[in-house]
């Protein structure tokens, strides 16, 4: 069932932003320093719309960097002066709302560890009430779509209007190639029941690794979201929170440059050709079955760890020869080739006896 919510697009309070959105900026602002450099990078670039930097960081373990406060704020609008940038954070509470109220922040953002806890998103609404500023709503880090249109509704109830929602993925027990398992067909839910309302992505968090915010910011196009959400850092490798899933600005120029974007216009789908929609089921059956294998890989790292710590050998032949043939059956019977799966097989065993030996020759990691 469609849901009826009172809501004004980006384009109205973000009037500078083309499409993609593009928000850029340190995970966690750290020193006046790296912030103002990072900020100035970013702006240099001209592919960015708004400045991100978090002052207070929700840490899922204690004893991280959890942000540097109020004086954090400070090198943000210093930030924002010097850029000419809007600039956004998040609020976890009212006491957040109002210090960013006070300071000049331009946009907030609702953290996925917040969205799980009506309480905290309440009390951040009612702090809002009367008051005219956009909000960005993380998904909440459980794949809960109810909850996460409960933020955007207590928000909308309270009279906030800007709103849009951020897409940064979901905890998932099975651990895959992504920090964050995307599950997009949430996203493509929600903007289903609320099709006025912008969804951002959010690749940074979704990948935890630099390496794939490329491919995950094109898949998001792909799927018509507004825009992304994505962490820059001047020294990525030296940030103190998230630094494998930063890139520079100069690295962010070229990613946004490398992103294609595709219309959906009714044009567009009338002039879709067979081969074109031919060609997207098999870029999105690639992509899954490329992400099995990572995710394969990794339960075969964890079987190395056990074989070493119980001194057991890596090739067990008797196992080998039930996956094969257990497979192969499989496979004859799903239509498959015998001799491709036999090879396909073969290749996989191979690659996942290179994990295992890797596993079992590495130094003791001391903890
Ligand atoms: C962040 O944006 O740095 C952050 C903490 O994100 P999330 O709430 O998505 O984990
Ligand atoms: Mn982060």
């Amino acid at each position: 069932m469609k849901k009826a919510l009172q809501l004004e697009s980006i384009a109205t309070w973000l009037p500078t932003a083309s499409k993609p959105v593009i928000i850029s900026g340190p995970c966690s602002a750290e020193t006046e320093e790296q912030m103002i450099a990072t900020a100035k990078q970013i702006a240099a670039t001209g592919k960015v719309h708004a400045l991100r930097a978090g002052i207070w960081k929700p840490r899922t373990r204690p004893g991280q960097y959890e942000g540097a406060g109020a004086e954090g704020l400070k090198w943000l609008v210093q930030a924002k002066k010097e850029t000419a940038l809007p600039i956004t954070t998040e609020v976890a509470n009212a006491a957040h709302v109002d210090a960013c109220l006070k300071a000049g922040v331009d946009i907030l953002w609702v953290g996925a560890r917040t969205t799980v806890n009506p309480f905290s998103v309440q009390e951040i609404a009612d702090a809002l009430k009367g008051v005219d500023i956009p909000v960005m709503v993380k998904n909440p880090v459980n794949p809960d779509l109810e909850l996460w249109i409960g933020a955007l509704e207590r928000l909308n109830k309270a009279g906030v209007t800007k709103l849009a929602a951020i897409h940064r993925g979901f905890s998932s027990f099975e651990k895959g190639p992504f920090r964050n398992a995307p599950m997009w067909d949430l996203s493509i839910e929600l903007k289903t029941l609320i099709p006025e309302l912008d969804i951002i992505c959010d690749p940074s968090h979704i990948a935890g690794n630099r390496d794939l915010i490329g491919m995950i910011s094109q898949k998001a196009l792909d799927l018509d979201m507004a825009g992304l959400m994505i962490e820059s850092h001047i020294n990525p490798d030296a940030a103190w929170s998230d630094a494998k899933q930063q890139i520079t600005p100069s690295v962010l120029a070229k990613l946004v440059s490398g992103l294609v974007v595709r219309t959906v216009s009714s044009d567009n789908k009338n002039f879709k050709d067979t081969l074109s929609i031919l060609r997207e089921q098999i870029d999105h059956l690639d992509d899954e079955i490329m992400q099995k294998l990572a995710q394969r890989m990794k339960i075969s790292e964890q079987i190395g760890q056990y074989k070493k710590e119980n001194n057991v050998t890596i090739l067990q032949v008797n196992r080998w020869e039930e996956i094969i043939s257990t497979r192969l059956s499989l496979g004859k019977a799903m239509g498959l080739n015998e001799a491709f799966t036999n090879e396909l097989l073969k290749l996989i065993h191979h690659e996942s006896i290179q994990v295992q030996t890797k596993i079992m020759n590495q130094a003791e990691a001391r903890v």
